[in-house]
């Protein structure tokens, strides 16, 4: 159902995405923004870093438990992340759908690592797992003032919107 400006506005979301040091190391950048920008999410933060180890550390505290965090961190501090804020109506758990399952072997031909990787400890890509986690992730890899606000002309031809 068509909405008011007010109320697609207010179903506005954000969430987190990243492509990992090997989905920037074999050239999958592009084809991954394609797949957000074509489905119609609107890019508002992006920026290509190297995290420390600590930081990695941070953004992956809640599986400090399990016995792949150290390699885990390891691995994303080891080059180059693409760090993505993507806005849009239910954009953070579509975003996951699109991302396909964490273990590329169980997530559907279509998805971005069902497409694109083979191993869970090479998936390419993170995105936030629900509201709370993506309101912190943001925080954590941007500052407010890198988030662009602005209005798509496209919107009212993906939301119906006027
Ligand atoms: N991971 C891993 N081995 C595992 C489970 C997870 O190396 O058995 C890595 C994998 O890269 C995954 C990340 O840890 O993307 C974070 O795990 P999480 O369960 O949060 O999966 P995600 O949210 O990325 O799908
Ligand atoms: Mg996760």
């Amino acid at each position: 159902m068509l909405m008011d400006k007010e109320a697609h506005a207010a179903e506005l979301e954000r969430t987190f995405i990243a492509i990992k040091p090997d989905g920037v190391q074999r050239g999958l950048i592009a084809g991954i923004i394609s797949r957000f920008e074509r489905k119609g999410y609107k890019l508002v933060a992006i920026k290509l870093i190297v995290p420390s180890k600590e930081f990695a550390q941070k953004h992956y505290h809640d599986l400090k438990e399990r016995p792949f965090f150290n390699g885990l961190c390891d691995f994303l501090s080891s080059g180059p992340v693409l760090a993505m804020v993507w806005e849009g109506e239910g954009v953070i758990k579509y975003g996951r759908k699109l991302i396909g399952a964490t273990d590329p072997q169980k997530s559907e031909p279509g998805t971005i690592r069902g497409d694109l990787a083979v191993v869970v400890g090479r998936n390419i890509i993170h995105g936030s797992d629900g509201p709370e986690t993506a309101k912190d992730e943001i925080a954590l890899w941007f500052q407010p003032s890198e988030l662009v606000s602005y209005t798509s002309n496209a919107e009212k031809w993906i939301y119906g919107v006027n």
